[in-house]
């Protein structure tokens, strides 16, 4: 398995195994490596190109087994379906960790989301509204996030989630790594990275 070329421990390489991959993409190829140096990165991606576990895939190197109760990582993506979509990945991938993944998202009541997150959790993915929503609530323990990852910046940054993603920005701990995806790398999302990233690697497949 060409997988075995990056740093990854035997945990993830046999649930890589499992999901079948063989060899990483071209999107995995280059943003695996700089996400695992400490890099913040730009990916500019598709759905398709494998981006979800070119991030995933360092975050969990990053955090190798569960720590503490509250999350260490945060993902946000614009839609229920892409959160979800990004949890399942996470959860596949981390099958043969302890690590604990936690989905937010609305469209349902909040209470089996606080049950879950009183469990403990260590990477929440998350919309950006449910997450300020529960946090508001004091259900989000924010002061051991390192890693924040963004993906569909384009599409959020199109829906109107600008202010709401700077507000989250504003509570969560400076010192951390940044990794923004988008399909696109629109005026919008440019403008944008430069806020968010600090000294980034530009990545495109
Ligand atoms: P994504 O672009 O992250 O939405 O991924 C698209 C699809 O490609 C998903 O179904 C992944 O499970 C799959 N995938 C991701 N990485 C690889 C890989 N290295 N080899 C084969 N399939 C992959």
């Amino acid at each position: 398995n060409l997988f075995e070329g990056f740093k990854l421990n035997r945990q993830l390489l046999n649930a890589i195994d499992d999901a079948g991959y063989t060899a990483p993409t071209p999107i995995q190829e280059q943003a695996i490596p700089l996400a695992m140096a400490g890099h913040d990165v730009l990916g500019i991606a598709q759905t398709g190109t494998g981006k979800t576990a070119a991030f995933v895939l360092p975050l969990l190197m990053k955090i190798k087994f569960a720590q503490g109760d509250s999350p260490k990582a945060l993902i946000l993506a614009p839609t229920r379906e892409l959160v979800m979509q990004i949890a399942a990945a996470v959860v596949e991938l981390s099958r043969y960790t302890d690590i604990r993944t936690v989905a937010l998202y609305g469209g349902i009541g909040p209470k089996s989301q606080i049950e879950a997150l009183r469990r403990g959790v260590d990477i929440l993915v998350t919309t950006p509204q449910r997450f300020l929503d529960l946090y508001a609530k004091e259900e989000i323990i924010l002061k051991h996030i390192h890693t924040m990852v963004l993906d569909e910046a384009d599409k959020m940054l199109d829906m109107g989630f600008m202010p709401q993603i700077r507000r989250i920005l504003e509570v969560i701990p400076r010192k951390r790594q940044n990794l923004l995806f988008s399909a696109t790398f629109q005026e919008k999302v440019e403008k944008f990275s430069f806020e968010f990233l600090e000294f980034p690697m530009r990545v495109e497949v």
